[in-house]
C-alpha cells in the first residue's frame, strides 16, 4: 500500500547506476555545459559506462556537445534507447526529442517534472558507471524535480560550476543553500574561466577577476574545490563543433585540470 509504480519503475533503472552526479550553476554562461560534456566524456575515455542526460529542457546544449544533433533517440521495448557519442557516450536530451533545432519548448513546472521523471524511468540506460545530469541555470523546477525523483537512489550529489564573478555576488551561496535544502550533497566546486593563459608568453590575465576567491568560498562553506579551469578558446571551439571529448593538448592547463577534477568525480 502507497507504493508508486512509476518512482518503482524510475528506482529500477537507477539502481542499475553507480554513480549519479548532477551538475548545476547559478546562472547561464558559466559553463555548466561545458563542464558537464567534459567530464562525461573524460569519464568515458577512462573506460566507464558513462551516460550524460540533459534536463535543460528550454536550452539543451549536450547534444551539439557530445555530437549526437543528427541521431534520433529511438524506441525499444524496454525504452528509449539514446544516441551514442563518438567517445562512447548515451545521451539523452530534450534536444533530440524536438523536430528541429530551432523548435521552442515552453513548459510549465507539472509539465517538467513529467518530462524529466519520463526520461529518467523510459529510457534504457543499462548498467553504468556514471550518469551526469547537466541542468538548467539557477534552482527551478528541474532541480526540485531531480532532488525528489532520486531521493531514494541516492546521487553521489552535485558539482557546482561557477565563474569567479559569481563568487562575489552570492550565487554559489545561494546554490549551496538550495542543495542543502532539499537535501542534495554537495561533491565541489569547478571555478571556470578564471584565468587566460597567453599563447604566446604564457603569462596568465585574471579575466573574470582570476583565481584564489573559489578556494577561499569553497573553504568558508565547508565544500571541496575540485578544480580551477582557464579561459581556453581550444575548448570552446572543440566543445562547439562536438569535440568535447578530443583531448587538447594533454599536457595543456584545460587537460590536466579537467583530468583532476574527473579523479575527484
Ligand atoms: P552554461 O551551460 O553554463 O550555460 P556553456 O557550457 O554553454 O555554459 O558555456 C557558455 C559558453 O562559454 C560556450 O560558448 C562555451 O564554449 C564557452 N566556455 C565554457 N567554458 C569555457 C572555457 N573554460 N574556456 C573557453 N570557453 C568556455
Amino acid at each position: 500500500a502507497g507504493r508508486d509504480p512509476a518512482q518503482d519503475a524510475l528506482n529500477i533503472r537507477m539502481r542499475a547506476i553507480k554513480h549519479k552526479v548532477i551538475v548545476m550553476s547559478g546562472k547561464g554562461g558559466v559553463g555548466k555545459s561545458t563542464v558537464a560534456a567534459c567530464l562525461a566524456a573524460r569519464l568515458a575515455l577512462r573506460g566507464a559506462t558513462v551516460a550524460a542526460l540533459d534536463t535543460d529542457i528550454c536550452g539543451p546544449s549536450l547534444p551539439t556537445l557530445l555530437a549526437v544533433s543528427d541521431q534520433e533517440i529511438t524506441n525499444s521495448q524496454w525504452g528509449w534507447l539514446p544516441p551514442l557519442s563518438p567517445c562512447g557516450v548515451k545521451v539523452l536530451s530534450v534536444g533530440s526529442m524536438l523536430p528541429s533545432a530551432d523548435a521552442a519548448v515552453a513548459l510549465r513546472g507539472p509539465r517538467k517534472t513529467h518530462l524529466v521523471r519520463s526520461m529518467l524511468r523510459d529510457t534504457l540506460w543499462g548498467r553504468l558507471t556514471y550518469l551526469i545530469i547537466d541542468t538548467p541555470p539557477g534552482t527551478s523546477d528541474e532541480h526540485l524535480s531531480l532532488a525528489r525523483l532520486l531521493r531514494d537512489t541516492r546521487p553521489d550529489g552535485v558539482v557546482l560550476v561557477t565563474t569567479p564573478q559569481d563568487l562575489v555576488c552570492g550565487v554559489v551561496r545561494r546554490q549551496v543553500t538550495f542543495c542543502r535544502k532539499v537535501g542534495l550533497n554537495i561533491i565541489g566546486m569547478v571555478e571556470n574561466m578564471a584565468e587566460f593563459e597567453c599563447p604566446c608568453c604564457k603569462e596568465r590575465y585574471p579575466v573574470l577577476g582570476g583565481t584564489g576567491a573559489a578556494g577561499r568560498l569553497a573553504a568558508d562553506l565547508g565544500i571541496p574545490l575540485l578544480g580551477t579551469l582557464p579561459l581556453d578558446p581550444a575548448l570552446a571551439t572543440r566543445c562547439e563543433s562536438g569535440s568535447a571529448h578530443d583531448c587538447l593538448t594533454p599536457e595543456s592547463t584545460t587537460e590536466r585540470a579537467l583530468g583532476r577534477i574527473v579523479e575527484k568525480v
